[in-house]
């Protein structure tokens, strides 16, 4: 038996997958029930009457030259909550298995696990050390039902990437024991290179990463989870037969042409720039108490009244994120940098 069979639900492992409608483009297609006619009014070469190809070949190809994987290391999904939500109903049994989260960190974790019936289990991040991962602690909270462990980095909300090293010892010490998912939505804005570049020396690692975010498209959901073959094997079993729309394919495929890669790299270099502008702006305010450092492109901010800076926020026509609920972050708004007219507003309604 394979470390992913042993680790993995044995129900999922044993499931008989749905039988989709065969993809066999070059024939004419009588074998889906879809109407043989775009919708009156719509583009004929949309395709938009026919079931689209599960798990995209062009795309799937795209993302792996992206992230530098092998095309069968790559699972694409709604977003990366899709790959999420797959991976705890893949590997969780309800009311058994758990999941290790980092709070203060992206809820969607503890989330998705809750609704498999899978327990929550947490090894918070040390402030004091601008957030970074508790390792020891760490270890010490995996059990023998810890199937996944969840590591944010940049991490959301606190905007920090978390120490490589570290996290690859913490694969290595969970190798054959528990996935390890390095969730990435945000390290284009950061400057190192993705944990992708080890998933072939360790298997249980996995990493999430997303078009949403420095790529423009989070209208468009498009993720992707980039993860050892047989991991990759067993979610396609689980994922919804066609997952990826028409449309989606479409905005995703022209987005990651040459020409637009380049654009799109160009409007990171002012994002970024926008967020050191930002970032100095709101140190100089009287009414932020603490400023935390940004590897991403959101600053987390404690003021001593965030109830009125949100408020201000407000009348200016401007919504930041209240962070109040995190566990220890109860003075924090995290502000996602915007445009410079945008920043400059909310810098003016705050001084
Ligand atoms: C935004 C975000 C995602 C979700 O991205 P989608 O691909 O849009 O589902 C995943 N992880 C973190 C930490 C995020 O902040």
């Amino acid at each position: 038996m394979s470390w992913v069979t042993a680790l993995a639900r044995p129900d999922i492992v044993a499931l008989q997958v749905y039988e989709h409608a065969a993809w066999r483009p070059q024939l004419e297609r009588l074998h889906a029930n879809e109407l043989p006619w775009s919708p009156t009014g719509g583009d004929p070469r949309s395709g938009i009457n026919r079931y689209p190809e599960p798990q995209p070949r062009a795309l799937i190809e795209r993302l792996a030259a992206l992230y530098g994987v092998a095309a069968d290391s790559v699972l694409v999904g709604r977003g990366s909550d899709e790959a999420i939500d797959l991976l705890c109903r893949a590997f969780c049994r309800a009311g058994e298995d758990a999941v290790l989260v980092c709070p203060p960190t992206f809820g969607m974790y503890s989330v998705s696990a809750r609704i498999q019936g899978a327990q929550v289990h947490t090894a918070p991040l040390a402030m004091e050390r601008g957030f970074a991962l508790d390792e020891a602690q760490l270890l010490a909270r995996c059990t023998r039902t810890t199937k996944l462990v969840f590591l944010c980095s940049p991490n959301n909300p606190t905007g920090n990437l978390l120490d490589e090293q570290a996290m690859l010892r913490i694969a290595r010490e969970l190798a054959g024991r528990a996935l390890v998912v390095v969730d990435e939505a945000y390290v284009e804005f950061a400057d190192r290179p993705s944990l992708a570049r080890r998933l072939g020396e360790l298997p249980n690692l996995a990493v999430l990463r997303t078009l949403s975010k420095a790529y423009g498209l989070a209208g468009a959901r498009c993720g992707a989870l980039l993860a050892d073959p047989q991991v990759i094997g067993l979610l396609r079993k689980i994922i919804p037969p066609y997952a990826i729309a028409k449309p989606t394919l479409d905005a995703v495929l022209s987005r990651l042409t040459p020409a637009a890669l380049a654009a799109g790299r160009a409007q990171l270099d002012t994002l970024l720039a926008e967020r050191t502008r930002l970032l100095q702006a709101l140190a100089q305010l009287p009414r932020i108490v603490r400023l935390w450092p940004s590897d991403s492109n959101f600053i987390l901010a404690e003021f001593d009244d965030a109830g009125a800076a949100l408020e201000r926020a407000d009348q200016a026509g401007l919504l930041v994120r209240d962070a109040r609920g995190y566990p220890g972050l109860g003075r924090a708004l995290r502000i996602t940098v915007g445009t410079a007219q945008q920043n400059s507003r909310l810098l003016e309604a705050w001084s």
